[in-house]
């Protein structure tokens, strides 16, 4: 089919809700894809943070392929080796003790917001079960979870929303101080929003909640399904902070493009949701699992340090081209934000990029890169040389 053929199809019968580029995609390698007609486009969106191994990647595909094969599903009533391989992996590289595995990011927050509550209703009762968000966060959007999200936009159309949930600044302690109380069971936060604008959370606030939530009994929930699988250049964003979150969620880059997202719990945690307590038909699926495998086993250190250098490399790259309608960059690893001049549309900056060539997402009123984690070299250049002509 042609892109216009495609473009066309979906519109007639896919419901829209998407605001999308008139762009069609068809194949890839590395960190660069191309539309039926061949032409190419380097990527820095990898989907939206999810493709880490980027495109045509031999070891994933074959991974797949194989437990495809071998047995594509069965239900979480027997065992299987992937899902089973995945969890003792994640934890014995995060100290976190135990893990349940859902399909989306959305979903996996709900699990997390799920065993807060519980946590506190087994050891104090009802009514202890407020959960503080911070302002301008993402956390996805079920019912509850746009009502986690820390931004009023979200809270429309869908009355009634989930109850208990209050906001607090980011960074600021104070404001999480006087937003608390005592039907308070947990604090949530991603520790770089991501959909809000790549903003990091600074390392003295993140010490000083985390003791915080120790001192109160308030589960300390990270989102990281952003920020996790080695986006940040560790695997986990919160190692790089020195934290062992109560819970942590993933989602986005774990099957390096399958669907699956999951939950960690610390030792703290790992009794609180029992048999019948929580559950989801595909969780755990096999060979999202065994994708999952591979993209562990691509992570290790060395490919970490490399996420790093990539993005100190990008971010210098873009600094010194000096375009008049970007300003200073920021982030952490391969999830790099960029400020936008005022009187600039980020909207249409990354439309002129994408008709360009280059894939580009915004966020906040910015824009945001996350590319591929195996982006080579040469394709940042690509990449770098696309913004220079476009932009100047
Ligand atoms: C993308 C995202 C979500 C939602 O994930 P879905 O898979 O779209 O449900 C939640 N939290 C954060 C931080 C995200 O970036």
């Amino acid at each position: 089919m042609t892109s216009q053929a495609i473009q066309q199809l979906t519109q007639d019968f896919v419901m829209e809700t998407y605001g999308r580029f008139p762009v069609a995609l068809d194949h890839g390698q590395g960190a660069t894809l191309y539309d039926p007609e061949g032409r190419a486009y380097i990527d820095f969106t990898s989907g939206i943070g999810v493709n880490a191994l980027g495109y045509g990647c031999q070891p994933w595909a074959d991974a797949i392929a194989a437990q495809a094969k071998k047995l594509g599903h069965t239900s979480n009533l027997f065992y299987t080796e992937p899902p089973a391989k995945l969890a003792e992996c994640l934890c014995r590289r995060t100290g976190e003790s135990c893990v349940f595995f859902a399909n989306g990011g959305g979903e996996a927050n709900e699990g997390m917001i799920k065993l807060a509550r519980k946590y506190s209703f087994d050891k104090y009762g009802q009514g202890r079960s407020t959960i503080i968000t911070l302002k301008n966060s993402f956390h996805g959007r079920t019912i509850t979870t746009l009502k986690a999200t820390g931004q009023d936009v979200f809270h429309n159309f869908f009355f009634p929303f989930t109850e208990g949930f209050r906001y607090a600044d980011a960074g600021n302690l104070d404001s999480l101080l006087e937003t608390a109380g005592e039907d308070v069971c947990a604090v949530m936060v991603e520790l770089v929003q991501g959909e809000g604008g790549v903003l990091p959370l600074e390392q003295s606030y993140v010490t000083a909640l985390a003791d915080l939530c120790a001192q109160r009994d308030w589960l300390l929930l990270v989102d990281e399904v952003q920020t996790g699988v080695g986006r940040t250049g560790t695997l986990f964003a919160f190692q790089q902070y020195g934290i062992l979150p109560d819970v942590v969620s993933f989602a986005k880059g774990i099957a390096g493009g399958l669907p699956m997202s999951g939950i960690m719990a610390n030792e703290k945690c790992r009794k609180v949701l029992g048999p019948g307590m929580h559950a989801t038909t595909f969780g755990g699926n096999p060979v999202c699992a065994a994708a999952g495998l591979v993209v562990q086993e691509m992570l290790n250190d060395r490919f970490l340090k490399e996420v790093q250098e990539k993005g100190d490399y990008l971010r210098k790259g873009i600094e010194a081209l000096h375009l008049p309608c970007l300003g200073k960059t920021r982030g952490l690893g391969l999830m790099i934000g960029i400020a936008v001049q005022d009187g600039w549309s980020n909207q249409d900056l990354a439309k002129r990029l994408i008709e360009n060539g280059l894939l580009v997402l915004t966020a906040g009123p910015g824009l945001r890169l996350l590319p591929p984690l195996v982006i080579s070299q040469d394709e940042m250049d690509q990449g770098l040389e696309i913004m220079k002509k476009t932009l100047s």
